[in-house]
């Protein structure tokens, strides 16, 4: 008697395939939203920049500071910007993009109160 024949879903399921893609967006999507929504991002020597403008396109962002100064960034949790935002290493405010400060202290509690990853 095979009971369970019918019932195991298939590796090639289109309900798995869509399960593995969603969960690999989510994954993927987090360090962006959060630069997105903090509209601050760490330049290679510490300096912290506020973003003009910012494209997301994928796995892309391109980013506008207020320096004028444009990149495109790969979106990766584990990259320099990702672990510099998350850790917080140095607060140190580009004097040129002109960050508020409550934009900062904002984003010093944010972090401090919120878990990498929590709901943005
Ligand atoms: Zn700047």
């Amino acid at each position: 008697m095979a009971v369970n024949k019918g019932f195991t879903l298939p590796a090639e399921s289109p309900l798995n395939e869509t399960n593995k893609k969603k969960k690999y967006y989510r994954k993927n999507v987090d360090f962006f939203k959060l630069v997105e929504k903090l509209k601050l991002w760490p330049s290679r020597s510490g300096t912290l920049h506020g973003i003009k403008t910012i494209k997301i396109t994928g796995n892309i962002a391109e980013i506008t500071t207020h320096c004028d100064e444009t990149f495109v960034v790969w979106n990766s949790r584990t990259s320099r910007a990702a672990r510099w935002l998350r850790n917080k290493w140095c607060v140190c405010a580009c004097k040129t993009c002109k960050i508020p400060a409550w934009k900062i202290e904002k984003y010093t509690s944010t972090m401090m109160t919120q878990k990498w990853g929590a709901n943005l």
